[in-house]
């Protein structure tokens, strides 16, 4: 696959490097290497129990952040194939970029974010990309030589896909350009949007099959409403399973060909012709057309009103973020640590680490009579 990589893309054979050295992998690229490393961690097995949504009980079929970190993996990976651009550091950095992800999903975030900063007026709070970092970086204990995976700069700067210029300095060299400008790889960039194709389509599609969306309000979308025309012309509304997969599969297909299309001609007018000429530019390459773009960007609205705050995922959130107050305090007062900067890190670390069915199993621990979750609510 590597002999068929452009000049822009990135190359294993010049990576950047460890940060401890090690002997170069026999048989497989240091991209491989990194990408065999994350399936091997123990975080990554336990987003099979974290939010995406839904919360891991409420059905079978919904998305976990593991099946989601796969499908970024899948989408990317196609991409990336198409663009001759480096599949294996691709799949590194999507099957790590939610690593860091605390239990229940993006309230589970807020609450330990909240958390910290509640504690300590100076802390930086809580982000999952930067503790998805501090996962690689430090946190798995699996080597002889070295806490962490020790994976390439490359794969190390696609998972920092934000980071404040508070946080920047303490982050080295990975981080430098949060301070100085730049763009990563575009492997990295590449990442990041496929990270958006997929959760946008498979939001839809639980959405869709745990009914809290409307199907008529999605037939306006722009993005969706030329497949659903398309797709009723041949399939009665009977069958909606189906019709629902069609018409998502579409969706992502006409996204990912729009994104390869305007991407390849971004690199021409830019005049990108190697991998460091990335790096200087100031604004993604990879991204899609602006008529996409606008239909990307009702959908994701649409999405953040009609189902991440739909009351029935919101009373869930409400209650995933009680659990992660109750945990820090308890988790706080029983510490006997002076310092108090490392000590607040270390609960965050130990309640970021936690699946949800671990923490709501710690709560109930604490507090046997304060939650009463609702049954599972959807058998699909
Ligand atoms: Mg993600």
């Amino acid at each position: 696959m590597s002999n068929n990589l452009a000049k822009y893309a990135s190359n294993p054979a010049y990576t950047r490097g460890r940060v401890y050295s090690e002997l170069e992998p026999r048989g497989r690229s240091n991209f491989q290497r990194d990408r065999d490393r994350v399936i091997h961690s123990e975080a990554f097995r336990k987003l099979m129990y974290k939010t995406q949504v839904f919360i891991s009980h409420e059905g079978d079929l919904f998305r976990t952040r593991l099946t989601h970190s796969i499908e970024v993996a899948q989408v990317a990976r196609a991409i990336s194939r198409r663009l001759k651009l480096n599949e294996d550091l691709t799949e590194a950095i999507c099957l790590a970029h939610d690593l860091g992800h605390t239990p229940f999903g993006h309230a589970g975030q807020n609450a330990l974010n909240k958390c910290l900063r509640k504690l300590d007026k100076k802390s930086c709070g809580f982000e999952h990309n930067i503790q998805s970092l501090r996962i690689v970086d430090n946190l798995e204990q699996r080597y002889l030589n070295f806490d962490g995976l020790n994976l390439c700069f490359e794969t190390r700067e696609g998972i920092l896909k934000h980071c404040s210029k508070v946080v920047a300095p303490k982050l080295g060299k990975v981080a430098t350009r949060f301070l100085n400008g730049g763009l990563p790889s575009l492997e990295a960039q590449l990442a990041n949007i496929a990270d958006e194709i997929a959760y946008n389509h498979h939001d839809l599609d639980d959405g869709l099959r745990s009914g809290l969306l409307d199907f008529e309000e999605v037939s306006n979308l722009r993005a969706a409403s030329k497949h659903i025309k398309e797709i009723k012309k041949c399939l009665g509304s009977e069958d909606k399973k189906r019709r629902n997969s069609e018409i998502i599969r579409r969706m992502i297909n006409s996204q990912i060909e729009d994104l390869i299309q305007t991407t390849n001609q971004n690199i021409k007018d830019s005049f990108v012709l190697t991998h460091n000429d990335v790096r200087r530019h100031n604004k993604s390459l990879v991204t899609f057309s602006s008529e996409m773009q606008k239909g990307v960007k009702e959908l994701k609205s649409f999405l953040f009103s009609r189902l991440y705050k739909h009351p029935i995922v919101s009373s869930m959130t409400d209650l995933a973020e009680v659990v992660i107050f109750d945990l820090f305090e308890v988790l706080f007062e029983e510490s006997n640590n002076k310092n108090t900067d490392f000590k607040l890190r270390k609960i965050a670390d130990l309640i970021a680490g936690m699946t949800d069915r671990s923490a709501i199993k710690h709560h109930a621990k604490y507090f046997p009579d304060k939650i009463e979750w609702p049954k599972q609510l959807y058998f699909f």
